[in-house]
C-alpha cells in the first residue's frame, strides 16, 4: 500500500489531520490499535477562544453539533479564597467555549475517513525511514506494509513513533491527574458548571458533564503523599476537607472509580525531522490547566496539513524544520504563562507542591 502520508495514531491530533489531508486530496494511511476502548471521558473545555479557529477549519459544526454543552464561564479560587467568575459575555466574537464530548466528536470524524484507516493488534515497525521514503508494518497475524514518504506520530503521550525514531522529549514537571464521575450536583455558591479550586498539596476542577453527571478530576505531583489518597473516595474526602467548595462536590458521594495519568508539561527534543514530523500531545504536551490540550492536538494537525501539502507540492527542503522551530516557540510561551499562572498562588509557596513554581528562574 503506497501512500502519501502515514499517520500513526487515532486521537484528536490524528484524526483532525487525516480530515483535513482528505479535502486536500493528500492521500494517507492511519494506523491504529485494533480494539481501543472508548477513553474516559474527560470533559475536556474548550475555550471560547478556540472557537474562530475550528469555524475557519469548517470544524465547529462537528464540535458543536457532537459536544455535551456550551459554557459560558467558570469560577475560580486561585490565589485567595475569595471566588472569581469568569463570565464569557464579554469575549468576541463567540460568547461561549465547549465542553467536548471527544470520543462522540471522533466517532463522527472517523466515519469520515475510515476507508483510509488500518488496524493492528501486534504493534508496529518502521522498517525504513529515509529519503522520503517510510515504510510501516502494521502487525496483526499476518504483517500488512504501509508504504509513504511522510510518517506523522499522532499517539499522544506515549510518543510510539518519536520513541522508535530515538527522539527523547523535555519534561518539565510531574504533574499527575485522578479524576472521576460523580452525580452532579448544582453548588449553591456557583452559577457557572466548572470550578477550579487549588489546595495545599495541588488543585481540582469540577465540571459538568451532563444533566446528571460532574467529572471531578485532582492534580498533584507524581510521588506525592496525597496521591493515593486522591484515588479511594473516603481518603480523598478526608484530604480535600480544608477545601472551601470543592469537598461539596464529593461530601455525598459513597462510591466512585477513579482513573489515573500523566498531566504533565513536556516537549519532544525534536518535532520534525527530513520527512516526519509529530503533532498534538506526542509533540508537546500542556497542563490541564491551560485548557490548551484540544487546541494544540486541531492547530498543530491544521499546521501539519499546511506543511505537508508543501512539502509534497514544492519540494521545500525547510519547511518541516520550520514546523518543528515554531511549535518550539509556542511550547517556550506557553511554559512562561503556564508559570505565571501557578505563580498567582502564594498561599502555599513553601509546600511541596507549590514551591516548584517560585524556583525556577530562567523561564524569564
Ligand atoms: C485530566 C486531563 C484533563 C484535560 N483537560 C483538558 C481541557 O479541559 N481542555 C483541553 O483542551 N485539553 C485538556 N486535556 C488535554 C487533552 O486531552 C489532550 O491534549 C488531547 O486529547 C491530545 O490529543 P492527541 O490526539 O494529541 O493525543 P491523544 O488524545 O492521547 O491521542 C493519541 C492516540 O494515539 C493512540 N496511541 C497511543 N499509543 C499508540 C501506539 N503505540 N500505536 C498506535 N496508537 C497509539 C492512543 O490510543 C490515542 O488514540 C486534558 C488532559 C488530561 C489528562
Amino acid at each position: 500500500m503506497r501512500k502519501e502520508v502515514i499517520i500513526i495514531g487515532n486521537g484528536i491530533a490524528g484524526i483532525t489531520l487525516a480530515v483535513l489531508l482528505q479535502r486536500k486530496g493528500i492521500s494517507f494511511s492511519l494506523l491504529h490499535r485494533k480494539g481501543e476502548k472508548p477513553p474516559f471521558a474527560l470533559g475536556e473545555t474548550l475555550p471560547p477562544s478556540a472557537m474562530p479557529f475550528l469555524q475557519k477549519l469548517q470544524l465547529l459544526n462537528t464540535f458543536e453539533e457532537n459536544a455535551y454543552r456550551k459554557t459560558y464561564g467558570y469560577h475560580s479560587m486561585w490565589g485567595s479564597s475569595r471566588v472569581t467568575d469568569i463570565n464569557f459575555y464579554h469575549h468576541n466574537p463567540f460568547k461561549n467555549g465547549l465542553k467536548i464530548n471527544k470520543y462522540q466528536t471522533l466517532e463522527y470524524m472517523r466515519d469520515l475517513i475510515r476507508d483510509d484507516m488500518v488496524s493492528y493488534t501486534k504493534g508496529f515497525e518502521i522498517i525504513h525511514e529515509a529519503h522520503g521514503n517510510t515504510v510501516v508494518l502494521a502487525k496483526n497475524d499476518g504483517v500488512k506494509m504501509v508504504q509513504g514518504q511522510i510518517l506523522v506520530d499522532a499517539t499522544g503521550r506515549n510518543r510510539a513513533v518519536l520513541q522508535k525514531l530515538k527522539v527523547d522529549s523535555e519534561i518539565h514537571d510531574e504533574l499527575v491527574a485522578v479524576s472521576c464521575h460523580v452525580p452532579k450536583i448544582k453548588h449553591p455558591k456557583l452559577t457557572h458548571e466548572v470550578y477550579v479550586e487549588s489546595f495545599e498539596q495541588g488543585w481540582g476542577i469540577v465540571s459538568a458533564l451532563n444533566e446528571t453527571e460532574n467529572i471531578c478530576t485532582m492534580y498533584t505531583n507524581k510521588g506525592h503523599e496525597i496521591l493515593s489518597k486522591l484515588k479511594d473516595i473516603s481518603q480523598c474526602k478526608s484530604a480535600l476537607s480544608e477545601t472551601i467548595y470543592l469537598k461539596d462536590f464529593i461530601a455525598q458521594v459513597n462510591q466512585a472509580k477513579f482513573k489515573g495519568g500523566n498531566a504533565n508539561s513536556s516537549v519532544a527534543k525534536r518535532i520534525s525531522g527530513s520527512n516526519w514530523l509529530a503533532l498534538g500531545d506526542a509533540a508537546m504536551s500542556f497542563d490541564p490547566l491551560s485548557s490548551h490540550g484540544i487546541t494544540n492536538a486541531i492547530y498543530t494537525a491544521a499546521r501539519a496539513t499546511e506543511t505537508i501539502e508543501k512539502k509534497l507540492s514544492e519540494a521545500d527542503p525547510d519547511v518541516f524544520a520550520e514546523y518543528g522551530e515554531a511549535m518550539q516557540t509556542i511550547y517556550q510561551q506557553y511554559l512562561i504563562s503556564k508559570n505565571n499562572l501557578y505563580r498567582q498562588e502564594t498561599r502555599w509557596k513553601d509546600s511541596e507542591f507549590w514551591k516548584q513554581f517560585f524556583l525556577v528562574k530562567d523561564w524569564y
